[in-house]
């Protein structure tokens, strides 16, 4: 069967792309191996984020005193997250099916391997096109230790099919996936160790927002270990888990229920049959230039499978630069803006530079900085906890860098991503009205700081 283009996988990258092909005027093929959606509305984004809703109401209960309350008595029942949870990503998912369908984006079902740079085959039909973009996202990692491969290891996938909230969790990475699970399982009552090889927590993000993020979640009662390296995993005669770590040179235990192996992800590679099509590839993934394409012209890879950035709007936004460049047709897509959160509770959020980026490049900055403690609607909200943090470039005073902790992180920064994509200087940002009492206030202090 031909079409204008074929898509494999139908993940943000793959399945966004196919709806706006369509819109355009390409007849789309869609191939995808698992449910609609993909990682991020499965596995991935949507559930998590359903289930920080849940600890986020639970930490509202348990702090109410503070508020109106006098006394909270509640239960935590953990199949009432797993089936509202359920109920969300189903909901959306008939949505990206009902969407599919009315763009009339050919769906096929089943996992696709390329014959050679034009066809691709899925259980023997053959599907033809002269532009393919792969898609197919990515998988847990695990660590090359004992024990590490067993079935009581969770990884993300995993730990959303467990039933009940572990006693005691043990989290190997402190990265943004283990510090989401770390920060949901506290909450809703697990005692929870996180372990992390690195020095400091979530190695992308601002070190001025790491160590603040570590001091609020250790003030949550969830002991953080840098620096330490797992070396084995056992389960002991009472279905105990023994986790194995060293620190500074010595070896220490944590004894466990259940363990989540979150140290990160490895594109999805094999099996596609890139040889036959002369795709360059290797565990990173998929090498592309700017508009996202292969050492194969036609080829495009785009989302998790390219190993550029992790994030579903940077899977879709990279699926739209690849469909301009087929089209022949620019646009002004800035892949050094993109947002990006934590949705830890305190939330954090950045967009462009950190101040260590900035200083490995050599260039001359100026930083402003806030403190929600200062801003009446964070302490209207009972929300004193957070810090943010602006980087101006020091001869433009363009907004750089934006990192922030604390309530509606995600959203602060994506209000300096969008800030930063319309060129704002400190200056210009100092001139614009920000409304009051808002969070928002937090970045015009900052600015003016
Ligand atoms: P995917 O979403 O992984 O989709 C790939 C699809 O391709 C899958 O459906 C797969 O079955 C299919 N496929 C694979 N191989 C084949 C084949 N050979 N043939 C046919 N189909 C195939 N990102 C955020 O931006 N915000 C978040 O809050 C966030 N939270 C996350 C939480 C967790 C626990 C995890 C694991 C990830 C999270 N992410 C988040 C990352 C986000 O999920 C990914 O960046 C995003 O899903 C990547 O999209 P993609 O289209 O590249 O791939
Ligand atoms: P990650 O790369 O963010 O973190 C992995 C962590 O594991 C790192 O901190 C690393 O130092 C640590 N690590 C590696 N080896 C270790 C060892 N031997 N012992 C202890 N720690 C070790 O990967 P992740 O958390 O698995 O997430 C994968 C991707 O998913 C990320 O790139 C992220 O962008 C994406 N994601 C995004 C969101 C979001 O946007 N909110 C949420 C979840 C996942």
């Amino acid at each position: 069967m031909h079409s204008d283009l074929i898509i494999i996988g139908a993940g943000p990258g793959g399945y966004e792309t196919a709806l706006e092909a369509a819109a355009r005027g390409l007849s789309v093929t869609l191939v995808n191996g698992g449910k609609l959606g993909g990682t991020c509305l499965n596995e991935g984004c949507i559930p998590t984020k359903c289930m920080v809703r849940d600890a986020s109401v639970a930490m509202t209960l348990r702090d109410a005193t503070e508020f109106c309350a006098t006394e909270v008595k509640y239960d935590i029942d953990f199949n009432k997250v797993i089936t509202r949870r359920e109920g969300v990503v189903s909901q959306l998912r008939d949505g990206v099916a009902m969407l599919l369908k009315k763009a009339k984006v050919n769906v096929v079902d089943g996992m696709a391997k390329f014959k050679d740079s034009n066809i691709i085959e899925v259980d023997g039909q053959e599907y033809d096109a002269p532009h393919i973009i792969i898609a197919t996202g990515s998988h847990s990692r695990t660590l090359p230790v004992p024990g590490a491969d067993s079935e009581w290891v969770l990884d993300s996938t995993g730990i959303l099919n467990l039933e009940f909230v572990p006693a005691e969790l043990v989290v190997v990475g402190g990265g943004v996936i283990g510090m989401e699970f770390a920060s949901v399982f506290a909450a809703l009552g697990s005692k929870v160790t996180v372990i992390e090889y690195m020095k400091q927590i979530l190695p992308p993000f601002d070190s001025d927002i790491t160590k603040r993020l570590k001091q609020s979640l250790s003030k949550r009662g969830i002991e953080i270990i840098t620096g330490a390296g797992v070396t084995r995993l056992e389960q002991n005669y009472e279905y105990k888990i023994d986790v194995t770590y060293t620190l500074k040179g010595e070896e220490h235990h944590k004894l466990c229920d259940n363990v989540l192996m979150a140290v990160g992800r490895g594109a999805n590679v094999e099996g596609l049959g890139l040889e036959n099509a002369g795709v360059a590839y290797s565990t990173k993934g998929i090498p592309v230039d700017d508009n996202m394409q292969t050492n194969v012209p036609g080829i495009y890879a785009v989302g998790d499978v390219n190993g550029k950035m992790m994030l579903a709007h940077a899977a879709t936004a990279q699926g739209r630069r690849a469909l301009n460049h087929i089209l022949g047709e620019s646009d002004n897509i800035n892949f050094d803006i993109v947002p990006s959160a934590v949705f830890t509770i305190p939330e954090c959020g950045m967009a462009g530079l950190t101040e260590e980026q900035c200083k490995e490049r050599g260039m001359a900055i100026e930083t402003g900085k806030s403190f929600y403690r200062a801003n009446g609607k964070a302490l209207a909200m009972g929300e004193a906890d957070g810090y943010c943090k602006l980087i101006f470039a020091k001869e433009s005073g363009l907004l750089i860098g934006a990192h922030i902790m604390g309530a509606d992180a995600a959203l602060l920064a994506q209000q300096c991503a969008d800030l930063m994509s319309l060129g704002a200087t400190r200056q210009r940002m100092r001139d614009i009205i920000f409304g009051h009492p808002t969070l928002s206030e937090i970045i015009l202090v900052a600015a003016q700081s």
